[in-house]
């Protein structure tokens, strides 16, 4: 990461206090359902970043010849403690600026990195990710789409699943096969797709919380010029691993890239205190003790990601070590579902409607405790790479890892 520290942090934080009071909108505390369409929202959100952008506050940690400021993490931290209380664009959070924005910056071409992260930077733009398929998401080294070079292009077929706002994207970054006589780790190749080219079907899925911000995929003879590598062809799964790295550590709250922290309005995760005050329950002692031990898993958690990024960003923990965070935020996040839903309890099945009350803002949140364990690599994957790469315990037998591909045996 590029660092320019000729301003001191405590001056970048009062001028952002400023700025901030002076500039953004307050956010009234409003949450809503997730909607069945969440458009608004989106246009909604590109007009904060381009207002962060036009302020010099946007992409604090990107180069500035990426359009950033290049400054350096505590900088952003400083921003995302000011920028508490005020309306943010934390939908263009993950996957945009702290998965795709920080893959390209670390493997994207000059031309990658000059267009795609200044116009996302910008406000202009949203990136998306194309990683799972709906034969699984685990053995990503697996993946079956593929791209087959015709001339100076490559042409796409197959299909993708679960990418979060690929609806509301402009480009994905598609992980697809590009040689089968191969191992399947290096059979691949990442590439940079418009989701608006002729042949990409974006279709939207709905959830059990009623949102549909998920997407699938289907990819039908696109073509690709041969700029839409992202790194080398036949490099794929280094791309990804680097995607995966930026994953986890987004995921698990340790992305310097973001602006506030936090999820959207419309996702709504209530902390057990505020379940227990709302609801006049904060002197009950079992109740305490709830909300007690929730808080200290929070503290712990908090704790961890300081430390844990800062042993990655130093260097001392290789990438593996964002699997630590992921892991963790997994299980912080189920156990504050968990116990918001007891402290609730019937509350939680009453409260509905157009403006979410407290229980209803619990149920929602609840619907979604079992994604924490899934998005960015399942929470078993991370238990497997904390064990192999951080623990040098032994490798899972592998059938298929030094086979060619199109030898592998697959969908039995
Ligand atoms: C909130 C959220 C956001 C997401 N966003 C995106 C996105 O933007 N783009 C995208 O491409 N995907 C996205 N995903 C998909 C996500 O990456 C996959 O759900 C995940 O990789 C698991 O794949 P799967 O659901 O197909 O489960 P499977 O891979 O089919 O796994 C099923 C079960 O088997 C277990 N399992 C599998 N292999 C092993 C193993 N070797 N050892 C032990 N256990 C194993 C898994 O842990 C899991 O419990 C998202 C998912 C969520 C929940």
């Amino acid at each position: 990461m590029t660092e320019n520290t000729t301003e001191s942090v405590e001056s970048f934080r009062a001028r952002a206090r400023t700025w901030l009071a002076e500039n953004m909108p307050r956010w009234d505390g409003h949450v809503s359902p997730p909607a069945d369409d969440d458009i608004k929202e989106w246009h909604r959100a590109r007009e904060l970043q381009k207002k962060l952008y036009a302020g010099g506050f946007a992409g604090i940690c990107f180069p500035k010849e990426y359009g950033g400021l290049g400054l350096s993490p505590a900088h952003q931290q400083a921003f995302t403690e000011e920028c508490r209380g005020y309306e943010m664009p934390l939908l263009l959070n993950t996957p945009t600026f702290s998965i795709c924005a920080a893959t390209l910056l670390d493997v994207g071409t000059e031309e990658q990195k000059r267009e795609r992260i200044s116009a996302a930077i910008r406000g202009d733009e949203a990136l998306c990710q194309f990683l799972s398929e709906p034969r699984g998401g685990s053995d990503l080294a697996g993946v079956i789409t593929r791209a087959e070079r015709d001339g100076d292009r490559w042409i796409l077929n197959g299909a993708k699943t679960w990418s979060t706002s690929a609806y509301a994207a402009d480009w994905g970054l598609c992980l697809a096969r590009t040689d089968w006589e191969v191992s399947k780790h290096r059979g691949l190749t990442m590439f940079l797709v418009p989701t608006k080219a002729p042949g990409v079907t974006v279709n939207r899925i709905r959830m059990v919380n009623g949102s549909r911000e998920f997407c699938e995929e289907y990819f039908d003879d696109v073509v690709l010029p041969a700029s839409a590598v992202v790194g080398e062809v036949g490099g794929g799964w280094e791309v990804a691993s680097r995607q995966m790295f930026h994953e986890r550590n987004a995921v698990g709250g340790g992305s310097p890239y973001v602006s506030g922290r936090g999820l959207p309005p419309t996702m709504p995760r209530v902390p057990p205190i505020d379940v227990a005050r709302a609801l006049g329950r904060s002197d009950d002692p079992a109740v305490r003790e709830l909300v007690g031990e929730a808080l200290v898993m929070t503290a712990v958690h908090e704790q961890m990601v300081e430390r844990v990024s800062r042993a990655l960003g130093s260097g001392a923990l290789p990438p593996a070590g964002s699997s630590m965070l992921r892991l963790l935020h997994a299980e912080t996040s189920q156990l504050r579902e968990d116990i918001a839903l007891k402290i609730a309890g019937a509350n939680a099945a009453t409260g509905t409607g157009a403006d979410l009350g407290i229980g209803g803002r619990v149920s929602i949140g609840y619907l979604m405790r079992q994604s924490a364990s899934l998005g960015g690599g399942t929470t078993e994957i991370s238990r497997n790479i904390i064990s192999e790469r951080l623990l040098g315990m032994p490798r899972e037998p592998a059938l298929d890892r030094d086979v060619p591909f199109k030898e592998v045996k697959r969908g039995r």
